[in-house]
């Protein structure tokens, strides 16, 4: 797909009033031409020309697929589990590690997935990066071989879960969900909260502490076990689709198989958390393109004093404060994502970049839902659910607080949140 031929989708798909005609429709293409699909300055131009293919055609697929659906499934706060088999065959989990592509083109298909709807953005993310992720990066061979296949292939879905209703940013040494091995199994016992889809996923990554030598250790934990129940949050306002849940273990009974060989501390647990970072940096670049598609496209549309509010001095400033805030996240995550390509990012890089470009989402989603007007509160605006959604990247993955104290650790040498 070219970036008109997007632009074109991604303006229909985000149109500020539900009732614009085609007429006007033509006019606000013309008048958005020089930029129509945001990329300002150029970054996808980077992407060689296979992953510039690659990340058009999962664009077009989110265009065609979840666009349509994802007001109607945020609002009801059903994930569109119909959909899995349809996106298996686009065959995109660990693209960088399974498929040899760059960490940008992964960056790149995050943040455009989340431009289009941050529910289904963070199913992706969830079962790819700290699922599949933490597989990768901390199973044995054997481990890998048995359970990879299904999961690369979207056979069976899983989710990580380490935050419990009194253990959220002290994870590290505040987890209190045991683990006790037993001859050649392991029995879990505690609660998680928070746990992305694991009300419908095959299998969970438990993060429970060894009482043999207080470390946190992983458990690959199939939902189906007996003593495993998840409960779905309700009355959530971020997110609505993922289906996030209370996770209640009780006398869980896993073959020692299931621990994970690499997996023996909070240490390890980090190699995944450290990469995931940079993923929710990505998710939130994509959260305020959306933002910047939908605040454009009705500043164009909406008339007021016989006018369009987009010839409104104060009105530019605003679209432009929020597309240089894209813009600059997008610099910074194009960078890491090289400096992971080079295999130099440490954790305060991830941190960091997490807590910046999530800082600029807070100002841009603002911005946005201001410039909407009173309709800035209507989901059928689709401004108000990308306002909702950043709260919860906001928060996830670290918060924005405890990030910024990964990065002041590193930059101080004194660490102030331990
Ligand atoms: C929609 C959603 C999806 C999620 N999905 C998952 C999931 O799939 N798996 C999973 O394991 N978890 C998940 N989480 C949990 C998420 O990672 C935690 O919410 C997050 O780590 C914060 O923990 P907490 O909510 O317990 O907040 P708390 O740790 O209680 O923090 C409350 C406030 O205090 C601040 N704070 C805490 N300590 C300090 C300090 N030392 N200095 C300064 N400020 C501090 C925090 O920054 C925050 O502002 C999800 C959360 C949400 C909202």
């Amino acid at each position: 797909m070219t970036a008109t031929s997007n632009a074109a989708s991604t303006a229909a798909a985000t149109s500020a009033s539900p009732a614009s005609t085609a007429a006007a429709d033509a006019g606000v293409e013309a008048a958005i031409l020089p930029y129509p699909d945001g990329d300002f300055f150029g970054f996808e131009s980077l992407l060689p020309a296979d992953e510039l293919a690659r990340l058009n055609e999962i664009r077009d697929w989110m265009e065609a697929n979840v666009r349509p659906i994802a007001r109607d499934q945020w609002s009801r706060s059903e994930f569109p589990v119909h959909l899995i088999p349809k996106v298996a065959e686009l065959d995109m989990i660990s693209p960088v590690r399974r498929q040899g592509y760059s960490h940008l083109l992964a960056g790149m298909i995050t943040a455009a997935i989340h431009r289009v709807d941050a529910s289904f953005g963070t199913f992706f993310s969830g079962h790819d990066g700290l699922f599949t992720g933490s597989i990768e990066l901390l199973a044995s061979e054997e481990q890998q071989a048995a359970w990879l296949p299904d999961i690369y292939a979207l056979r069976k879905t899983g989710v990580f879960a380490i935050t419990e209703p009194n253990a959220g940013s002290d994870v590290a040494g505040g987890t209190t969900t045991t683990a006790v091995r037993e001859g050649d199994s392991w029995v879990l016992n505690g609660e998680k909260r928070w746990i992305g889809n694991s009300t419908f996923s095959d299998y969970v990554i438990i993060w429970a502490k060894d009482v043999a030598d207080e470390q946190v250790k992983g458990f690959l934990v199939e939902t189906s076990r007996e003593g495993f129940s998840a409960t779905l949050i309700e009355n959530r306002i971020a997110l609505r689709a993922v289906q996030n849940a209370d996770i209640v273990l009780k006398d869980v009974v896993v073959p020692d198989f299931n621990k994970l060989a690499g997996a023996n501390s909070f240490r390890d647990t980090n190699k995944v958390l450290k990469t995931t970072r940079a993923t929710v940096g990505w998710q939130a670049v994509g959260i305020q393109m959306a933002a910047f598609d939908v605040a454009r496209r009705y500043a164009v549309e909406r008339t007021q004093f016989g006018k369009p509010i987009a010839s409104f001095q104060l009105i530019q400033e605003q679209l432009v404060t929020m597309l240089s805030n894209a813009q600059a996240s997008m610099g910074m995550m194009v960078r890491l994502a090289q400096m992971e390509d080079e295999g130099t990012t440490r954790n305060e890089h991830s941190a960091m970049a997490k807590a910046f470009v999530t800082k600029c989402m807070r100002e841009t989603v603002a911005l946005g839902r201001g410039v909407l007007g009173g309709n800035g509160v209507s989901v059928d605006y689709e401004m108000a659910k990308i306002f909702c959604d950043a709260e919860a990247i906001y928060t996830y993955e670290g918060t924005y607080e405890i990030n910024t104290l990964v990065a002041g650790r590193a930059i101080t040498g004194i660490a102030a949140f331990v």
